[in-house]
């Protein structure tokens, strides 16, 4: 895949940024950086700057920084239009690749029995893969919530490939 590619969300999309962290990308999103702090970041890591901001964008254009705005209302919708300008039309969500939606960590699997002060009982007995966090020390299992995103996933896919 194209790991290679990071991005930096502005302070707008954090829900965006949580979205394409499970996608496995390397995601920075920090709501306090001012402009110019962020703009500087962003160019010594060369990142991608996702922004809601025109403005924003437009400064970052000018300095020559990668950067796509973004005007999409879903982040279905976004997910869509930036792997389309990034030609990623190939793109797929492979979980064993998912970061930490939370903290940008990467997520490793973890043994059920190390689990029981961290999930609820039901849930330990109910599921059979777990990951961990070990910046921020979160539990994610596969249940409801990743089939969920599984589903968008897939929708996102055939999008691509479609259009
Ligand atoms: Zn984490």
């Amino acid at each position: 895949m194209t790991e290679n590619i990071t991005f930096f969300a502005d302070g707008m999309l954090g829900s965006l940024a949580r979205k394409l962290r499970i996608w496995g990308f390397n995601v920075l999103y920090d709501t306090t950086t001012d402009d110019q702090l962020l703009l500087d970041l962003v160019r010594k890591e060369k990142r991608v700057l996702l922004t809601a901001d025109r403005d924003l964008f437009g400064i970052a254009k000018k300095r020559g920084i990668n950067s796509i705005l973004v005007q999409e209302n879903t982040d279905e919708d976004r997910l869509i239009a930036i792997f389309t300008e990034l030609q990623m039309e190939e793109v797929q969500l492979d979980h064993a690749k998912s970061r930490c939606p939370k903290c940008n960590g990467y997520l490793v699997a973890a043994n059920r029995q190390d689990l029981p002060k961290k999930v609820p009982h039901g849930i330990l007995n109910s599921h059979q893969e777990f990951y961990s966090c070990s910046p921020c020390d979160k539990v994610y299992w596969l249940g409801s919530h990743w089939n969920r995103i599984l589903k968008q996933a897939k929708n996102i896919e055939e999008r691509l490939k479609r259009d």
